[in-house]
């Protein structure tokens, strides 16, 4: 039996079996199927009586390799790897919901997840809510009888609110609903929601876990009853992740608790910097002792995470003055890159919402969105100075 090992350790070597070529590092599986050995084993494999690799759109090593060290690190007991972020948070909920159901949602979820619950799913009868980050004691009230899900992102993207998960899988439990946490920005090694009662946690993998800005991917784990039926759709409707994307993921994973505690001490230090700055009227980083859910934060976070906002003195035209005067920094959609990343969310990520729309989700139009990288923290914070002083 396999002894418990720390996060780490886990997130190392946990490595599929090797090959009879002895290789140390895992290879990349470019296999469309895999051969039978015998018309029973087909028949079985096929019935699901014995377990084993098919055809690349049901399971492949690399993919399988890349699922069994994300359930070690999140303490799920199942996955599945997907193409994108979007094809998890998409399967998850389209696997488990059926017509008339209804899905409680934070309002404060990624875009295109809003597209997905606005545009998407009333087409094939499924409705939801809103319920708002800081308004906790509005939740209940806004589960109905055909409430079937809980969709949730932790902290909030671009506002950094948080939820608190402990109080949410209470609820999630009381009326045996279906808990789905989008744990993109704060990576299992931040924050397992599992521990707090989720069913279901689902990643964008393109973020963090790359965290170099190369392949795009997602992840859905959870409990093996729910993910069996999630297993059910993705197999028949294809969403899988490429066996390379898989590889390249999984190699990251390896780097991933020595990058996340470099992206946390770099956005730390820039956000107390910040905080100090006389062009800046408002910073927001969840382990900055001004952010008013800090308490929560140092409870079911290990460390503040790689994004911190702040507001630009003036407006708009500040905004993308400050963009523009950027020497180094990256201006890019992405995060949990390297590189580090400016955004100014009210023109672009969040330029179809209305103001009201924007103003619900923390999002003013001064937002700056800084996905903090690895570069030295003396360069990231002379270039942000810089831009700051030439947007005035
Ligand atoms: C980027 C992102 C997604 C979508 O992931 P893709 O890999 O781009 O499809 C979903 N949720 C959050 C919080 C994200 O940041």
């Amino acid at each position: 039996m396999e002894e418990k090992r720390n996060f780490d350790t886990d997130a190392i070597r946990t490595q599929h079996q090797r090959t009879p070529f002895r290789e140390h590092s895992v290879p990349l599986y470019l296999t469309s199927s895999f051969v039978f050995d015998d018309a029973e084993q087909a028949r079985a494999m096929f019935a699901d009586e014995i377990p084993g690799n098919i055809y690349s759109r049901y399971s492949n090593p690399n993919t399988n390799e890349f699922i069994e060290k994300l359930c070690k690190l999140e303490g799920t007991e199942d996955g599945i790897g997907t193409a994108s972020g979007m094809a998890a948070m998409y399967s998850s909920m389209a696997a488990l919901l059926k017509s008339g159901d209804h899905v409680l949602a934070c309002r404060s979820v990624f875009g295109s997840t809003h597209q997905i619950l606005n545009i998407i799913f009333p087409k094939f009868g499924i409705s939801h809510s809103y319920a708002d980050v800081n308004e906790p004691e509005t939740w209940e009230k806004k589960i109905q009888p055909n409430t079937r899900m809980i969709f949730v992102e932790t902290p909030s993207n671009p506002a950094l609110d948080l939820i608190d998960l402990e109080w949410l899988g209470k609820l999630a439990a009381k009326h045996n609903l279906i808990l789905n946490v989008d744990n993109c920005f704060a990576t299992p090694y931040l924050q397992q929601p599992a521990k707090w009662g989720a069913h279901i946690i689902t990643h964008s993998a393109t973020k963090f876990m790359d965290g170099q800005g190369r392949v795009i991917g997602g992840a859905i784990l959870g409990t093996k009853e729910l993910i069996k039926d999630i297993r059910f759709f993705t197999r028949h409707t294809g969403p899988s992740m490429s066996p390379f994307n898989a590889w390249i993921l999984s190699k990251s994973l390896e780097t991933l608790a020595v990058r996340m505690d470099r992206h946390c001490q770099n956005a730390l230090t820039l956000a107390e910097h910040l905080e100090k700055h006389p062009d800046v009227k408002k910073v927001k980083y969840p382990f900055l002792p001004s952010h008013p859910q800090y308490a929560l934060a140092k409870k079911q976070m290990k460390l503040g995470g790689g994004i911190v906002t702040f507001e630009i003195k003036g407006g708009v035209e500040q905004g993308r003055r400050f963009l523009n005067s950027l020497q180094m920094i990256s201006h890019t959609p992405n995060l949990g890159d390297t590189r580090t990343i400016a955004i100014h969310p009210a023109s672009t990520t969040h330029s179809k919402l209305s103001e009201e729309e924007r103003a619900a989700v923390g999002i003013t139009s001064g937002l700056i969105r800084i996905a903090v990288g690895l570069e030295d923290i003396a360069d990231i914070v002379t270039d942000i100075d810089q831009a700051i002083a030439a947007s005035r």
